[in-house]
């Protein structure tokens, strides 16, 4: 199943009982009936996926690498659980031996839930971030990540200067932007604690390498929101001090958005800056129910991220059914999502507001083989459910209510498997 026609906008999911794919050299190069593939292809080894569901490999495009070892700190509102949960953990990515251990759990955590591509919010220290591109290149993760730079609203040693940041970024993104599947990202941590200089240092890496992204956070949390246009009093709402900057002008991506006006979804759909919906998080910290329909209504690119730290762990079907959760709620702005629409959101969604949706988020001849195969064990709830499903919407529904990263039984990513029949750690070496 996959949805290479975007369902917002009239498309269907794609599915079928008995497909064959033939990947060589990691990217699918033909699709059809198995006697004709095998006509055509006489000497491809064939791997038999018919006990399992073919889904393309899930993106997640807002997620917090040094929180791994965070998620689960709940009843706290965002600014509370930055100071009491999240940052005192940040701080420790000061040791590379510690940060490399982090970056170990973490690209285990993002693949044994499914993930393939990742846009990962990185580290304060550049040592930290260096050890999370080594391991995300090492396992074969797809990964856009970059320094995360603040310099003030911090503890102390996670602050830096708008030249250090510049220089910093830079080093780090001449290291590993276009190396394998590795690309940098310029990350300001939030306006929050961000003062003009390095919003201008985080334009001038753009400006020195356009091809570069950007991804920060937004109107998250109203507590932050008033701090944020007490500190930018000058500024036209929180999207501003960003786009005033020049930070939006590229490939950009922002997290959250709950609390964004008309006139701000204006911009980023003038924009074209995509915004990572972080359902769980969303709920965990109590920020609010996200406006999907006013994004949709307005242009707004909308993908999934799970955030991590102050989400409730990496899988991304999880997410898929949390949102569907809030527009349920949303009285009035609510948008109900189908379960195609889940899909779309948790897969291509991701690749386009990455820039990648010409080379992942579904299954079509020319993409990449990222792919997850799902086989749940017998006897449990999503294993009955799917083979008493009388559609294929009917069981990627189930999939989104009862899937989780048990069920996640292979991953492929541009063709090579790196999870095989559910997952060890020594699928990871
Ligand atoms: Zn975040």
């Amino acid at each position: 199943m996959d949805t290479p026609d975007d369902p917002f906008a009239g498309g269907v999911l794609r599915s079928a009982e008995d497909v064959t794919l033939v990947v060589e050299d990691g990217v699918i190069v033909a699709r059809g009936d198995l006697a004709d593939v095998t006509r055509d292809h006489p000497d491809q080894a064939v791997v038999d996926l018919r006990d399992g569901v073919l889904l393309p490999g899930l993106v997640d495009t807002h997620v917090h690498f040094p929180q791994v070892r965070a998620i689960g700190a709940l009843g706290m509102p965002l600014l509370e659980w930055l100071e009491r949960a999240a940052l005192p953990e940040e701080c420790r990515l000061a040791s590379e031996d510690y940060a490399r251990e982090v970056a170990r759990e973490f690209c285990f955590g993002l693949i044994s839930a499914g993930t393939t591509t990742a846009l990962v919010f990185g580290s304060h220290f550049a040592g930290a971030v260096d050890t999370l591109f080594t391991e995300a290149a090492r396992v074969g993760l797809r990964v856009t990540s970059g320094l995360v730079v603040s310099d003030r609203g911090l503890p102390a040693e996670l602050l830096t200067t708008p030249q250090r940041a510049y220089d910093e970024a830079i080093e780090l993104a001449k290291r590993w932007d276009g190396v394998g599947r590795s690309r940098y990202v310029v990350t300001p941590r939030f306006s929050f604690s961000a003062s003009e200089a390095i919003l201008d240092a985080c334009a001038g890496v753009l400006d020195s390498m356009p091809e570069v992204l950007f991804t920060s956070h937004v109107n998250e949390n109203p507590a932050e929101v008033a701090e944020v246009a007490r500190l930018f009093a000058d500024h036209d709402g929180y999207v501003d001090t960003y786009d005033r900057h020049g930070l939006l002008k590229g490939r950009s991506v922002l997290a959250h958005n709950v609390h964004a006006t008309d006139p701000e979804l204006a911009v980023l759909a003038e924009r074209g800056t995509a915004v990572a919906h972080c359902p769980s998080s969303n709920s965990a910290l109590g920020s609010g129910l996200f406006p999907l329909r006013r994004h949709l209504d307005a242009g707004v690119s909308v993908a999934l991220g799970s955030d991590v730290g102050a989400g409730t762990g990496f899988s991304i079907f999880k997410e898929g059914l949390q949102a569907y959760f809030m527009q349920q709620l949303l009285e009035g702005d609510g948008h109900p999502l189908s379960p195609t629409q889940l899909l779309h959101l948790a897969t291509s969604a991701g690749a386009q507001a990455l820039g990648l949706g010409d080379r992942v988020g579904d299954l079509s001849v020319g993409k990449q083989f990222d792919a997850i195969c799902l086989r749940p064990p017998g006897g449990t709830a999503l294993n009955i459910g799917l083979r008493h499903a009388s559609s294929a919407e009917e069981a990627l529904g189930k999939i989104f209510a009862l899937g989780g990263d048990a069920d996640v039984a292979d991953v492929w990513i541009g063709g090579r498997q790196v999870v095989s029949g559910g997952f060890s750690r020594a699928a990871l070496g």
